[in-house]
């Protein structure tokens, strides 16, 4: 593997709220972390105007780690992060921000809000919908039309787990969470033909491990993202790109997934794997127009490096994505027994 095919592992969650939590956060995320986005509230603006500050603070701790600027941004009733190609932004630029769009509760105020940020000097931010408690079959296609608007073409990431992965006990299955469950938040976008990444943050409080400890950055889920160097500008690119798998504690190198139609619906499927653990169930999601269908495939993948190849015969498919799941005993001390899964963003199916 050279050094662009062996992906980062990234965070894009995390709050740093105060500055005695600059040593504490720097000590608690993972040595072998690549990336990590500081994405505070936007309600609490005193803590936002501290913000370039402390990532600098930070970023002397841990000079290794490469570190993004980013936002946890009121819209519409839900929280959207905006990641920016920087690890600092000028003052000015982010007051602007608050003052127009703080809390942005309409849909042309989101418009102007989508504007502003595709003007950003570095270049365009990013957008994640984040942690969806339950899928809301009326507003999220709303909110997916408003986000994806044409002409303002800020990308879109969906996770495809729940941060704060101690607190949450609700999605016990990591498959049933609604921002990447069969028919959830990402099957939407990809059924309009829109690439969204999959991604996976910790939303780690370094300000709440006294009363809710919770799981530090890179230690539980991770992104990987193939083909980007440690740079911001290429790593919001290949995030564009949507080449991403998140990982929960399953410790896998690298899941890719390749779909070539050979003549209408017949399509070849390859799906390549490196990982430290069995998984015991493999599912692939298999996307038409209007529907998706899930194939659960008979192979477990055994530890080590290995590639799985077959043909479909589905009507109208377009994409595809991969998901497996271990219930073997987990690292994490004190949760013997969880459930850890992986899932890997859709890829199109090209034509051969
Ligand atoms: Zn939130
Ligand atoms: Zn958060």
């Amino acid at each position: 593997m050279s050094a662009l095919e062996k992906p980062l592992t990234v965070d894009l969650h995390c709050h740093l709220e105060r500055d005695e939590d600059i040593p504490l956060l720097a000590e608690l995320t993972a040595p072998d972390l690549d990336v990590l986005a500081i994405t505070n509230h936007t309600n609490k603006r005193a803590i936002i105007l501290e913000q370039s500050r402390r990532i600098e603070q930070l970023a002397s701790l841990r000079p290794d780690l490469l570190l993004l600027y980013g936002l946890e941004w009121n819209v519409l009733g839900n929280h959207v992060n905006v990641i920016f190609p920087a690890r600092t932004v000028e003052e000015s630029y982010i007051s602007g921000f608050l003052d127009g769009f703080e809390p942005c509760d309409e849909f042309e105020q989101l418009s102007a809000a989508l504007e502003y940020l595709a003007d950003f000097p570095a270049g365009k931010p990013m957008l994640i919908l984040n942690h969806p408690a339950h899928y809301d079959p009326v507003k999220f296609p709303l909110l997916a039309d408003a986000l994806a608007k044409p002409g303002i073409p800020l990308s879109i990431g969906v996770d495809g787990f729940h941060g704060h992965q101690n607190w949450v006990q609700k999605y016990e299955d990591p498959f049933d969470y609604p921002g990447s469950a069969p028919n959830g938040l990402c099957d939407l976008f990809y059924q309009r033909g829109i690439m969204v990444p999959l991604l996976a943050g910790s939303d780690f409080h370094p300000n709440k491990q006294d009363e809710k400890p919770d799981y530090a950055p890179g230690t539980y889920q991770r992104i990987l993202l193939s083909g980007a160097a440690k740079d911001p500008v290429q790593i919001l690119a290949a995030l564009r790109q949507g080449r991403t798998a998140v990982d929960q504690n399953l410790t896998i190198d690298r899941i890719a997934v390749e779909c070539e139609r050979q003549f209408d619906d017949y399509v070849n499927i390859n799906i390549n794997y490196t990982g430290f653990r069995m998984v015991q169930k493999l599912e692939l999601i298999v996307g038409t127009g209007t529907a998706v269908e899930v194939k659960g495939l008979k192979e477990d993948l055994q530890p080590g490096s290995q590639t799985v190849e077959f043909s479909l015969d589905i009507p109208g498919i377009t994409y595809v994505r991969v998901r497996g799941k271990s219930s073997g005993p987990c690292c994490v001390e004190g949760d013997k027994n969880r459930i850890a899964a992986f899932i890997s963003s859709a890829v199109f199916c090209s034509d051969k």
